[in-house]
C-alpha cells in the first residue's frame, strides 16, 4: 500500500521541491501550509511537474492545535516532514517572541498530534546554523553545537532537542515517535523545469536570490558582506547544496523510517556537498555559467555571519545512500532559469 507523507510548509521553497521528489518516488503526499510566506506559485508548479492535479492541500495554521489535530485525525499519515517555520535570521532578532511562538508551537502541535494519531515518523528540517561558528571544519554530526546566535537558530536547536526528548519518552508506547533531523547547509537553485524555486518576499536575505534579482535588474547591486575574512579570497565559505539534491535526501530519509532501516530511534544527518565555496567564487561561477556580468561591491561584514562552515556528509552518503550530485554550475544555471521564468523571459 502506498504510504502517505504530510509535508508541513509544503508550498514553500524547500517543501515544494520535496513534494515533487516524494511524489516521483511513489508516495502519496499531503501538503499543508498557512501561506504566510508564499503564494500558490510553487504548489501550482508542483502539480505541473508531477502531472498530478489532485494533490491534497490544506491551508492550515500549525500554531492552531485543533487544526493540526483535525488534519491528523482526518487523514492516515505515515510520516510527517516539518518545514512550517519562520526562517529569517535578522527578523528573528527583531521579533524573538514571534519566532519562538511560531516555530516552537507549530512543531509541538505536530508532535502531539502525530503521537496521538498513529503517525510514528517525524522528520525535522534543521540547519547547519545549529553548529554556530565551528572550531573545526568540515563539521560532522558529532561536532558540538554552539550557543545559537539568533532566536531563529535557537528555535532550530530547541526543536532538535524537543524531538529527541519526545523520541525517548514515547519509546515502546502506542504513540511512539521516531525522528530524523536533517541539518541543511545552504540550499540554492531551483527545479530544472524552472517551474518551482525560491520566492523571497521583499529584499532577499540569502545570497543566491539576491544575485539572480540583481542580474535580472530588480536590485541595483549585490553587496558581498566582508572580504577580510581569514579565507583564501577573504569572503566567507559555505556549502551550497542543490535544492533538488537536498529534496532527494528527504526521500531517502523517509524511506529509511518507513522501511525500519534506522540504526537509532533519532538520527541526525548533515545534508551538504562537503565542498566549501566562497561568496566570490559563487558570484564568479554565476557570471561564467550564465554568460553575464553582475554588478557587485564589497561591503562590511554582516553581523552574525560565521567565517567558514561546510559539511562532512559521509554519514548521509554511507548510511542513507544519498549523495549530492549536481554541480554548483548546474545549480546556478537553474537558479537563473527560475528568475527568468518569474520575469516571464
Ligand atoms: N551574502 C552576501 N551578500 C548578500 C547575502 C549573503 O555577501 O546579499 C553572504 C553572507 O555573508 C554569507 C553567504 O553569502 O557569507 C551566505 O549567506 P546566506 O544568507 O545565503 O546564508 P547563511 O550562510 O547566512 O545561512
Amino acid at each position: 500500500m502506498k504510504k502517505t507523507v504530510l509535508v508541513s510548509g509544503g508550498a514553500g521553497f524547500i517543501g515544494s521541491h520535496v513534494t515533487v521528489e516524494l511524489i516521483e518516488a511513489g508516495y502519496d503526499v499531503i501538503v499543508a501550509d498557512n501561506m504566510s510566506n508564499c503564494d500558490m506559485t510553487c504548489f501550482e508548479g508542483v502539480k505541473k511537474i508531477t502531472g498530478k492535479e489532485d494533490i491534497p492541500f490544506f491551508k492550515i495554521d500549525f500554531c492552531k492545535e485543533e487544526e493540526v489535530r483535525k488534519l491528523f485525525s482526518d487523514n492516515k499519515i505515515d510520516a510527517v516532514i516539518h518545514f512550517a517555520a519562520f526562517k529569517a535570521v535578522g527578523e528573528s532578532v527583531a521579533k524573538p517572541v514571534m519566532y519562538y511562538k511560531n516555530n516552537l508551537n507549530s512543531f509541538l502541535n505536530v508532535l502531539e498530534a502525530a503521537s496521538a494519531h498513529g503517525c510514528h515518523n517525524v522528520l525535522f528540517s534543521s540547519s547547519a546554523t545549529v553548529y554556530g561558528e565551528p572550531d573545526k571544519v568540515p563539521v560532522t554530526e558529532n561536532t558540538p553545537r554552539k550557543p545559537a546566535t539568533s532566536p531563529y537558530g535557537n528555535t532550530k536547536q530547541m526543536c532538535e532537542d524537543i524531538l529527541q526528548d519526545t523520541v525517548k519518552a514515547t519509546k515502546g508506547t502506542d504513540g511512539e515517535i521516531k525522528g530524523i533531523l536533517l541539518r541543511y547547509f545552504n540550499p540554492i537553485g531551483a527545479h530544472p523545469s524552472a517551474l518551482i524555486g525560491e520566492l523571497p518576499r521583499g529584499v532577499p536575505n540569502n545570497l543566491v536570490p539576491f544575485i539572480t534579482q540583481t542580474a535580472i535588474g530588480k536590485r541595483e547591486c549585490l553587496s558581498i558582506f566582508g572580504n577580510d575574512y581569514p579565507t583564501p579570497d577573504g569572503t566567507c565559505l559555505r556549502d551550497y547544496i542543490d535544492i533538488v539534491d537536498l529534496a532527494k535526501a528527504h526521500v531517502f530519509a523517509v524511506g529509511r523510517m518507513l522501511e525500519n532501516k534506522m540504526k537509532a530511534d533519532c538520527e541526525i544527518f548533515n545534508i551538504g556537498t562537503g565542498k566549501p565555496v566562497s561568496v566570490l567564487e559563487l558570484v564568479n561561477s554565476f557570471e561564467r555559467v550564465n554568460g553575464l556580468k553582475l554588478n557587485y561591491k564589497f561591503a562590511p561584514r554582516r553581523a552574525g555571519d560565521v567565517t567558514a562552515i561546510w559539511a562532512d556528509p559521509t554519514l548521509a552518503n554511507k548510511e542513507m545512500g544519498w549523495k549530492a550530485e549536481r554541480s554548483v554550475d548546474e545549480t546556478l544555471a537553474a537558479a537563473w532559469a527560475w528568475e527568468k521564468h518569474l520575469a516571464g523571459k
